[in-house]
Formats: structure tokens, sequence, C-alpha cells
């Protein structure tokens, strides 16, 4: 990285101070998730908030404002490097400048208790419970939206907080495609004999030791190329990936005794997103350049390793020795065609985070179209599980008896988040787009088949991982596709896959 003008230097000084500590703040974070005692979590939450106090302040910072500003009225003196750091500077610093000081801390202090609230409403069934914090969060995020700015739509400005310059209207005719095909490939999945009747793997009375799984999900992690020197894998109860620096990038995971499948590809999932931050060039470190670019980028890196990798044949044929020598009894008789029909059942269900590849976007086509009806004042929170329910019905044929598995199963609201969910599926169909590129490029099946996984890894690093912040995603994929997003690799690879898996 090559930066000579003095005030993109200042800058970057500036920044370096707000992004270790944004690190330390993360540590505490992680700490909170994986360590922290359950009498702890007041005092976890005044350390966490001083913290954003204190890296407020920092964004605040007049000389550093106004030598931002200044940068903005003219950057043709500015180098690539240069100018893609005052450009994600801007993307960033938005928040702060535009929206009243007086409004983020009070949307800080209502999401951390609505968070709380969401967690013993959703033990307890009890929407009532939750519906006073989730209107005042949802208040407090039509206010933002206001005060960011948008054109059509106030839903546009707070997609733009998760994705640089996301539209609703461009998610939407994305939506519009991918119901159209699911649907359609949903009625043939359910008329095929196999549906309903996959395999029998696991419906036996058999158990999975979380060691032996363990051992596996690092066996994967290894083959993957994550550098455990660089990392660690802890358990919590909902798996995430966090990093401090390039040279630390941790990861969690969940252990069921009953069924070794979901830690595996919880691995290859989290093990994605953290193979990105271990991959950025190091130079970027503490830099506006540093970190995975957007989140829909983010996400597709997992969704590759874990869906487009993870759930293929070919992987499946090179894992299933590997599985049976660690349940040789559990697993015998087991081919490898039940390890990959398991890994790929599909069946319209009630929550996201437990959907197939197939079903998977519509459960996020759902939160979108209701999150723009409710930041446009379209649907009153005190209706939403009725609406939750009846939406269900309609996108996925299925209706969930309680809210717990309902309208509050998600934490995003509970934090204050609206105009998240639209990423994973950006995820879905960016990984999809540049898997079609990998392919092209080098025999990625026969590799797969073959558990020779490096060539993989060596086109991320190159073409994506060490780019960090440099491109946004409209450029990143043109740059590595030679196409701008187009959801029809992912439709053709579903239904290439399915049909074939379903005939
Ligand atoms: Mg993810």
């Amino acid at each position: 990285m090559q930066v000579r003008n003095k005030a993109v230097k200042k800058l970057l000084g500036h920044y370096r101070e707000i992004s270790l500590l944004g690190k330390t703040e993360a540590v505490l974070g992680w700490d909170l998730n994986v360590n922290l005692p359950p009498k702890a979590s007041g005092d976890r939450a005044e350390q966490i908030s001083q913290l954003t106090s204190i890296i407020t302040d920092k964004w605040h910072d007049t000389e550093f404002r106004e030598t931002l500003e200044g940068l903005v009225s003219d950057t043709s003196n500015l180098n690539q490097y240069e100018r893609a750091i005052v450009r994600n500077l801007v993307y960033a610093s938005k928040f702060y400048y535009r929206v009243p000081k007086k409004i983020i801390v009070r949307f800080s202090d209502t999401t951390s208790k609505s968070f709380m609230a969401w967690q013993q409403a959703r033990k307890d069934d009890n929407f009532k419970a939750f519906l006073p914090h989730l209107r005042r969060v949802i208040e407090l995020n039509v206010q933002i939206a206001e005060h960011l700015g948008y054109e059509d739509n106030p839903y546009d400005a707070l997609l733009d907080l998760y994705e640089q310059g996301l539209t609703t209207r461009e998610m939407g005719n994305v939506f519009k495609i991918l119901k159209n095909e699911i649907s359609l490939l949903l009625k043939t999945i359910k008329k095929s004999k196999h549906y309903g009747n996959e395999t029998q793997l696991l419906s036996r009375e058999n158990t999975y030791s979380k060691s032996d799984q363990e051992k596996i999900a690092l066996f994967a992690l290894e083959k993957i190329g994550y550098d455990l020197d660089a990392g660690r894998m802890d358990v919590s109860a909902h798996p995430f990936t966090t990093h401090f620096s390039v040279n630390d990038v941790r990861i969690t995971n969940r252990y069921g005794e009953s069924d070794f499948t979901e830690s595996i590809m919880v691995a290859l999932h989290e093990g994605g997103h953290a193979l990105y931050e271990q991959g950025v060039d190091p130079s970027y470190e503490h830099t506006p350049l540093s970190g995975g670019v957007s989140l829909g980028i983010h996400e597709s890196q997992s969704r590759f390793w874990e869906n487009q990798i993870g759930r293929s044949r070919e992987f499946a044929k090179f894992l299933t020795p590997v599985l049976k020598s660690f349940y040789p009894g559990q697993l015998r008789g087991v081919e490898e065609l039940d390890i990959y029909r398991k890994f790929n059942i599909v069946r319209p269900s009630l929550v996201r985070v437990e959907a197939d590849e197939v079903t998977y976007n519509l459960h996020v086509a759902l939160r979108f179209d209701l999150e723009n009806k409710l930041i446009n004042g379209k649907v009153a929170a005190k209706d939403l599980p009725e609406i939750w329910r009846s939406m269900m019905k309609s996108y996925l044929g299925v209706v969930p008896q309680t809210d717990a598995d309902g309208v509050m199963q998600d934490v995003h609201w509970s934090y204050g988040s609206f105009g998240y969910f639209p990423t994973y599926t950006l995820g879905n169909l960016y990984a999809a787009q540049f898997t079609q590129k990998m392919s092209r490029d080098f025999p990625l099946k026969k590799l797969v088949e073959a558990g020779n996984l490096t060539s993989i890894l060596r086109w991320q690093r190159k073409n994506i991982h060490r780019h960090g912040s440099l491109y946004w995603p409209d450029e990143m994929i043109k740059k590595v596709t030679s196409k701008p997003l187009d959801p029809n690799y992912f439709v053709k690879y579903l239904k290439r896959k399915y049909t074939k898996l379903y005939s």
C-alpha cells in the first residue's frame, strides 16, 4: 500500500487509534460470548459502552473531520489506495456525522435493553413482553434512516449500512427472480420419490462424541487452510467469527451429540469467514482498507466453503472415509451418497438458521419484505406475530405454533439491525458467481474429490482476500468475474444440483 499524501497519512494515524479501540471492544465481545459468567453481563455492557463512547468521540475529533472533509472536496491528486481510504472513511463516518449523538447513545442503550428483553421473551414465548422494546427499536431505525438520508425509500438508508449502495428496488428485483425459481424447483423436489425419505443416516440411536466432532472440525479447518497459529476455535451458543488483527482470527462452534453433521458445516462456514480475514494484505492492518469489504462478500466466503464445497458430492466423497474412521460403528454400511443426501435434505421449515440451501432465501425474502413495510409504517409492530404466520404460510407453506419459532427467532431486530438480512442472500449469489469463475480457472471438482484444496485458497487469496476493503462489492464482482452480480448463477446452480439429487 502506497500512501504519500500528507493529509491521508494524518487520517491514517488517527484512524489507527479508532481501529485499535474497536478491536479491543471486539475482544470484550468475544469473551462475552465465549467465557462470561452470567452475573457479569451488566458489567460487560458498561465496559463495552464506555469504549463505544470513546470511539464515537474519536470519530468526532475536529481535526480529523476537517482533514477528511478537505480531502473529499478534491480527490484528483490521490492514488488508488488513498482514494479508497477516503471513500471508506466517508462511508464509515456517515453514521456518526449524520445521526445526532443523542440518538446514537439512545440507540445503543435501547438495543442493549431490547436484546436482553428478547432473550427472556423468546425463552417464555412472550411476544407482548418484547413488543415495547421492538417498537422503540423500529422508531429509532426510522429516525436514523431520516438522518442518514435516501432518495426513494427510507429502508435504502438502512440497507446501505450493511452493503454499500444496496437499494430496496435492486434487492426486490433479486428476490422476485429467486422466489419464482425456488417455488418452481420446490414443486419438482416435492414430487420426487426421495422427498421425505432422503436417508436413514441419523435415525438410529447413535451418539457422536463432542471431542470427536471437534477433531473432525479441526481437521476440516486445517484442510481448507485456516491457520490455527493465528486463530482458535471455541464453543458458543451461536457460532461466529471475530478478528482482532490479521494474526488473531477466531471462530466458535457448537456440538450436538445426536448429529455430527452440523458442527462440520459450522466449521466450514465460520472457517470461510476466517480465511478471508487471515488473507487480507497485512500492510492494510488498522487502516480503513483492512478487513472484509462488506457483509455480502464476507458471507460469500463462508457460504462458498459451507455450501459450494462442503455440501458438494465431491466433498462428501472425500469426507466419508474420514467420518467412518471416527465413527466406524455408527456409520457401518453408510455410503458416500447417504452423507451427500444428509447434507442436502430439502424441507420447508420454520427456522431460518436450520434451513436448507433451496428454501433458505425464502426466509430472507420474507424478512426483507417485512422490514421494508415496518420502516415505511405499513405494518404495526403489534400485528407482527399474526403477519409472520400468514407470510410463512405464503412463502414456505409452514406455520409456526409459537412466536419463539416465529417472529422472535432471530436476534437481529433485538439488537437494532434492520437491513442486515439481505446480505445473507447476497452471499449466496456472490458465492455461486465466484465458484463458476473458479471452475473455469482450474478443475475445481477433481481437486475437491481428492481433498486437494490448496488451489482454492490460492485463488481466493489472489482474487478476493488480499484486497481487504480496497474494492467495493460491485467493483469486486466485476473485477473477478467480468460481470455484475447476476442471480442466475445461483439459480442455475440450485436447479442443476437439486433436480439431480431429487430426480
Ligand atoms: Mg456467516
